[in-house]
């Protein structure tokens, strides 16, 4: 019996879950190593934040997939990979042996080095916990007294998250319309858009009264304040961690090969360059020959090609090439169920382009639930 184990339930293991569950393999054990049993999808973190959708309509419960593709679930996270006795060491002590070990666990948010941001902000990920953070301060905000909202970090998810934010906390009862603003240590915000698009986001902002702050490093958050270096400080009654992708400990504690940032580097087949039984895919990975920029769109694309190599790595078939084109489709959210597009140098933005979000994201989810999965067999 081969043994398959998956680390973390991201958007390509989700694919390869159902996959195996549609055609399950007596001579393949798989054991799914999960924190989580249900994986929040972050297109829709911004929706439920506004008030769009409840949380659990955002997530995609992973018990029942791993059920049907007969996975066991180890409850738990990977601390290091040991290559040489090919065992994954989880956080709660587990032990779990592998043949073939595929990694999709997504990234964590960067510099959360910097002082006070584990006991003064809510960080983005994971995102289980970011939710926790958010209601605890809508609940505050419901008290009254809130003045000002920080979200550090500006790229798309930061800005989408600072949109959302406002438009909730202007709506919510008592909330009594806080200040938003960003922070972003770039020039400016979201500077991989094209200049069009970063225009309509700053106008969009600025209508909505959100403060954007441009070279704007953040040195330290505190209770009530978060200075920016050279000693300015904004007060603050709650913050936001949305800084970019940093890339998992484990993966280069373990010795795996990894990029400059420590994100595991893989080859068009999306194995470990140094280990060809152990693949990567997702925020956690990086093509070395052919990076893409760290978004959930590319985890979608590289689950067939996935669950393709994964089967032929078990089996002794051959892999599939996999090297996604690195233009993609954002979808970015303003708050108001409007949204900006962004294609290549194109840009557009409208009620429509949300609408259009909104059937993406919700038939992505839809797609692993129950009732589909119920349907696919
Ligand atoms: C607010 C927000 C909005 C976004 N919107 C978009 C968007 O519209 N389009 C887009 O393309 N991208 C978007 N992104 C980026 C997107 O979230 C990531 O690129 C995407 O989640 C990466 O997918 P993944 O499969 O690599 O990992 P993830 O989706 O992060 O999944 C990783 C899973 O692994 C688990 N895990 C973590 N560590 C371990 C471990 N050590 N062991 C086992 N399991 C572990 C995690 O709990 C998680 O369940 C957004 C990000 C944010 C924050």
């Amino acid at each position: 019996m081969k043994r398959l184990v998956l680390l973390g339930g991201g958007h390509a293991h989700v694919h390869v879950l159902k996959v195996l569950g549609d055609a399950l393999d007596p001579a393949v054990s798989v054991t799914l190593v999960t924190p989580v049993a249900r994986q929040v999808y972050s297109g829709m973190l911004p929706g439920y934040v506004s008030g769009h959708y409840p949380l659990e309509a955002c997530g995609i419960d992973l018990e029942p997939l791993a059920k049907r593709a007969r996975a066991l679930v180890v409850r738990s996270s990977a601390a290091l990979v040991n290559t040489s006795m090919r065992e994954v060491i989880c956080v709660n002590g587990e032990v779990v042996g592998y043949d073939v070990l595929s990694i999709d666990v997504g990234s964590r948010p960067a510099a959360t080095d910097v002082r006070g941001v584990e006991a003064h902000a809510v960080a983005v990920r994971p995102l289980e916990r970011f939710a926790q953070g958010w209601e605890k301060v809508l609940d505050r905000a419901r008290q009254g007294g809130m003045n000002a909202v920080t979200v550090v970090g500006g790229g798309a998810a930061g800005v989408e998250l600072a949109f959302a934010i406002e438009q909730r906390l202007r709506q919510e009862p008592g909330a009594g319309a806080p200040h938003v603003r960003v922070l972003t240590d770039a020039r400016s915000i979201v500077p991989e858009y094209p200049v069009a698009a970063r225009g309509r986001l700053v106008r969009l902002a600025r209508r909505r009264n959100i403060g954007l702050h441009a070279a704007s490093p953040v040195t330290e958050v505190g209770a009530g304040f978060v200075r920016v270096k050279d000693a300015i400080e904004f007060a603050t009654d709650a913050t936001f961690w949305v800084t970019g992708a940093a890339a998992p400990d484990f993966l280069r504690h373990s010795g795996l090969a990894t990029d400059g940032r420590g994100f595991l580097s893989v080859n068009d087949f999306m194995q470990s360059v140094g280990h060809p039984e152990i693949f990567g895919v997702g925020d956690c990975a990086t093509n070395v020959a052919s990076p893409v920029p760290k978004a959930g769109v590319f985890a979608v694309r590289a689950g067939p090609a996935l669950a393709a190599n994964l089967r032929a790595a078990l089996k002794g078939g051959p892999l599939e090439r996999h090297v996604p084109s690195a233009r993609f489709l954002a979808l970015v959210s303003c708050g108001t169920r409007y949204a900006v597009g962004v294609y290549g140098p194109l840009s557009f933005e409208g009620r429509w382009v949300w609408r259009w979000k909104d059937r993406i994201d919700r038939r992505f989810v839809a797609r692993y639930s129950p009732q589909a999965l119920a349907a696919a067999r």
